[in-house]
């Protein structure tokens, strides 16, 4: 998908803007003598922003304006190394509520629903996101907060609350929870916004089922506002995304050029009318692809498939590349399985390979050696990789209010970054 001239004028904008700001970006884009973009062929040879650009700029480095005009700012937590802290002005923060009441139209939600959030709040952009988003579009907000399932319990079934939002992992708790303590007729929600997190078929099933649910996966990260930036319509054909504020290509991962609409690979993001701290060409390393054509739904917002995964999540075993996603679909179908496993990877220093252990989740009701073989051939035949198979009676596995980490690498140099 190419820039429109007026995005093409935005970008342009937004770079003289970080030059004379002289923030980091600003210094970068002056010792590399760019002075804007005119042209699709200039803006594809700009240089890509990353999370590491953020860090090494720690704290308030990529501030494009004066202090008194940021208003607030929010942080990713990152698992290695220092965080990464993203100011906002009054705008970023209005236009990141248009955005996200924008979503929950596309989900068909109104100022009629019961929106229960409980993503966290703080310095995470995703609980205040939700909370501002559902402000706008004039629905209730009930601001729950991550935790205390016993009340989240209480208070949807209290304020009968019609819209639950979540990350994956959480919706799936509450989802057991509410299936175990058969409270289903009590709950009236009809719709679930999900985020965050790449969810596999069945876990999707479970949930749309044990909550009654229509799934909405809503898109975004904290460097870009936060979620909101995108969200599936009730077409449920992939996430329609805001590029009157944002503008997507998608990257090859290894040689960092545009590959043609419809083809795979990682999500890369310039905001066109950010303030505080815009982005130009900054790597999500979330995969996807842009979906051509229109969406029978007729919005004319351009989509990005459902995430495949993360480029940085992806492990590598005996040289062959997996994502948690091809786990997920093999985990899938098998028949008594659920959605949750972890792996553990190692190398056999005796022998000089890796070692691969699977930990699945089984119902009582199926034969736990055959299942496992099962499994085992399935990877055999579709990673070409034959791991040793555990499996253990469902609820064995942790869940958690974040998100999960599923593949586990005790490899000294591990390849997987
Ligand atoms: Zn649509």
């Amino acid at each position: 998908m190419k820039l429109s001239e007026l995005q093409l004028a935005q970008v342009d904008r937004q770079i003289k803007r970080l030059i004379a700001s002289d923030s980091y970006y600003g210094k970068i884009f002056k010792e590399a003598n760019i002075e804007g973009v005119t042209s699709q062929e200039e803006f594809e040879n700009l240089p890509f922003s990353s999370k590491a650009d953020l860090r090494n700029a720690y704290p308030l480095g990529i501030q494009a304006v004066p202090d008194e005009e940021v208003v607030r700012i929010h942080s990713s937590s990152g698992t290695t190394g220092k965080p990464v802290i993203i100011p906002y002005t009054a705008k970023d923060v209005e236009d990141w509520a248009i955005m996200f009441a924008r979503c929950y139209e596309t989900a068909g939600i109104t100022n009629k629903d019961r929106i229960q959030i409980t993503p966290g709040y703080g310095l995470w952009t995703a609980g205040i996101g939700f909370q501002a988003g559902c402000e706008k579009l004039g629905a209730m907000a009930i601001p729950m907060g991550p935790g205390n399932t016993d009340k989240q319990l209480q208070m949807m079934m209290d304020l009968k609350s019609t819209v639950l939002t979540a990350t994956s992992s959480y919706a799936l708790l509450l989802a057991e929870e509410i299936n175990k303590r058969g409270l289903k007729d009590r709950i009236c929600l009809k719709k679930g916004v999900f985020g965050s997190e790449r969810w596999s078929e069945k876990m999707r099933d479970y949930i749309r089922t044990e909550l009654g649910v229509e799934l909405y996966d809503i898109y975004g990260l904290t460097e870009v506002y936060g979620p909101g930036i995108g969200i599936n319509c009730s077409e449920q054909n992939g996430m329609h995304y805001w590029d009157d504020y944002v503008y997507i290509e998608i990257i090859d991962p290894k040689t960092g050029r545009n590959v043609p609409d419809g083809e795979e690979g990682e999500i890369v993001i310039t905001t066109l009318v950010k303030e505080g701290a815009p982005l130009i060409r900054f790597r999500t390393h979330d995969i996807s692809r842009i979906i051509p054509g229109e969406c029978p739904c007729g919005r004319k917002y351009p989509r990005l498939d459902i995430i495949k995964g993360r480029s940085d999540d992806m492990f590598k075993v005996h040289g062959v590349n997996m994502f948690p996603s091809q786990v997920e679909e093999i985990l899938g179908s098998v028949e008594g399985v659920s959605s949750e496993y972890n792996i553990n990877i190692a190398h056999d220093d005796s022998k000089n390979r890796d070692v691969i252990l699977v930990t699945v989740e089984a119902e009582g009701r199926v034969d736990f050696e055959k299942t496992g073989q099962r499994i085992r051939e399935l990877f055999k035949s579709r990673l070409s990789v034959t791991p040793k198979i555990t499996v253990v009676p469902i609820g064995t596995l942790p869940r958690t209010e974040k998100k999960a980490k599923r593949i586990i690498d005790h490899r000294e140099n591990n390849l997987f970054t």
